[in-house]
């Protein structure tokens, strides 16, 4: 078998290494991959993240976006799918939307696919307003995400909003705005965490590591503009 990102032949170091890792990628390119676990608030929902949005993890994530390679489905949850289950059993997944437009280019919803080892009830209950991808928006439409709930859709009591990275945020916080937070029991998952929100939450001794001269601009933002995250864990 080989590395489904720099095909390397798939070599296995070590006796458990040999008998029981099928990771589809190789140990080099797993290795480039931050695993962190991230506990944040956003408006003031918990929020979960298990990786640093780094270039490791961006490339692979536009391969299998923007490239259509669903063969690189499984790679994003390896290792810690039955994890998630746990924490999250009694959870019902809500995908935040892709455009229809998008999900037929590439004949299949990336995010369902990826996120589908956790094992859990997934809905897709969401659509855009406006269909236009963000590219096509001038830059002072992005933030602007409008979305409401598609006809006939029952929300479960327990909801897990989740998406493959959270960037801007504007996507969940207009997710968040359509559900009514007296009613339902609400989770943010997220795979992986821009370094920019990583920055707005105060940072564990040991995160700061992690926050790079990048991050320390977006920090400022977040002592003075109108985004407030605590650390909750
Ligand atoms: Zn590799």
């Amino acid at each position: 078998m080989r590395c489904l990102l720099c095909d390397a032949i798939l070599e296995r170091s070590g006796l458990y290494g040999t008998l029981f890792s099928d990771d589809p990628l190789c140990e080099n390119c797993r290795k480039e991959w931050q695993r962190q676990d991230i506990h944040m608030r956003f408006e003031g929902v918990p929020l979960y993240g298990t990786y640093v949005y780094n270039d490791a993890f961006s490339k692979c994530l536009i391969q299998y976006k923007e490239c259509m390679d669903e063969a690189l489905a499984p790679v994003f949850l390896y290792g810690i799918a039955g994890q998630l289950h746990h924490r999250y059993h009694g959870y019902t997944v809500l995908l935040m939307p892709s455009s229809a437009a998008k999900i037929k280019e590439r004949g299949f919803h990336h995010l369902e696919k990826m996120l589908e080892p956790m094992g859990l009830p997934i809905l897709d209950p969401f659509e855009k307003t406006d269909d236009r991808s963000q590219k096509e928006k001038h830059a002072d439409e992005r933030e602007s995400i409008v979305l409401r709930l598609k006809e006939g859709i029952v929300l479960p009591k327990k909801i897990l909003l989740a998406d493959d990275t959270i960037t801007s945020g504007s996507t969940l916080r207009a997710a968040l705005s359509l559900l009514d937070q007296r009613r339902h029991t609400i989770r943010i998952y997220t795979v992986s965490v821009n370094r920019s929100q990583l920055a707005r939450k105060l940072p564990f001794p040991w995160d700061i590591a992690i926050i790079n001269k990048s991050a320390s601009a977006g920090k400022k933002e977040a002592v003075h503009g109108k985004f407030s995250f605590q650390v909750t864990e």
